[in-house]
């Protein structure tokens, strides 16, 4: 049997205000798979799945890092975010209960929703800012303002570099690609239980379009999705070298596979081409969930 998952991302809405050009949001090719998640209004994990998922995964014993969020911007959920966060926290005991933030829609009131129901949030702020305006120039004074608002939780920049990921315009994904697949995927596909919005089991941070058919929360029990034979031999195959060749999604992958805080890894890069269209750049204007939002229900792939 393969060990339990050491961290449990759960994204419990699906809007963001950006299309990073570096994000699996924009670049993912299957278009109809990720078209629900630039409609207004969001479609939000309705939340007594997301309890339930919590709830399992304590039954199963996990203790590790609650990330309470995914390809989304959490802000825009805060209420529903420090609701679900507290609820962890009251029932079980976690290394953590994070989120990552972009900034753009961080204010006084959401971070006083979120202050200490979460341990700690991870604010990107990449340029440009709202609007089109530029970052860069006021990174430190709003890097201020976003901890002043913040008592009990932690806050972490990290300068707004941005990630290579699978299809990302990033100009070292080709070597990452080469240089990592026949190595075999140490923590993404082994510890991460990673759920979408929509309940979809993923199988790992860089399936946004759940292309390996793990299952779905709303009618099957995480203990029964992490151990299930398909998932099982999914992340025995890829504890080898090679393993990633059995698999599409795997083969042009360009993550190590280690952890995120592996002093080892290599650090993310921000050599973005700068000839990329303005427009993968647009800050959306979503609107934020209104506390006692009717919930929309999670759409099945
Ligand atoms: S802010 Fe984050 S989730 Fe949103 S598009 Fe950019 S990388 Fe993706
Ligand atoms: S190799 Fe890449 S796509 Fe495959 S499980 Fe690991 S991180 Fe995910």
């Amino acid at each position: 049997m393969i060990p339990m998952f050491d961290e449990l991302d759960i994204e419990t809405a699906s809007g963001c205000t950006r299309a990073c050009p570096t994000c699996l949001r924009t670049t993912y090719p299957d278009r109809t798979k990720t078209e629900a998640r630039f409609r207004s209004p969001a479609v939000l994990l309705p939340p007594h799945v997301v309890t339930r998922v919590i709830d399992d995964a304590i039954e199963m014993g996990f203790q590790g890092i609650l990330t309470l969020q995914l390809y989304n911007e959490p802000a825009l959920d805060a209420v529903r975010i420090a609701k679900f966060a507290n609820y962890a926290k009251k029932r079980g005991r976690f290394e953590k209960v994070h989120v990552f933030s972009n900034g753009d829609r961080l204010d006084a009131s959401i971070a006083a929703g979120l202050d200490g129901a979460l341990d700690e949030i991870v604010v990107a702020l990449y340029a440009p800012g709202p609007g089109g305006r530029p970052r860069i120039e006021g990174r430190a004074e709003r890097e201020a303002e976003i901890r002043s608002w913040f008592h009990k939780t932690r806050v972490v920049f990290t300068g707004g570099a941005h990630e290579t990921t699978h299809y990302s315009p990033i100009s070292d994904l080709a070597s990452r690609v080469a240089r990592n697949r026949r190595a075999p995927c140490i923590f993404d596909a082994q510890k991460r239980m990673v759920i979408d919005h929509t309940g979809e089991m993923l199988l790992c941070g860089e399936d946004i379009g759940a292309e390996f058919d793990l299952g779905n929360v709303c009618d099957t029990p995480l203990r029964e999705l992490w151990y299930s034979k398909k998932h099982q031999e999914i992340v025995t195959t890829l504890s080898r070298a090679g393993g990633r060749e059995r698999y599409e999604c795997c083969r042009i992958c360009p993550k190590d596979g280690a952890r995120k805080d592996d002093k080892r890894r290599p650090r993310a890069s921000a050599s973005i081409p700068s000839t990329l269209p303005p427009w993968l750049y647009v800050v959306h204007d979503l609107e934020r969930v209104p506390a006692g939002a009717t919930v929309q229900a999670a759409q099945r792939g």
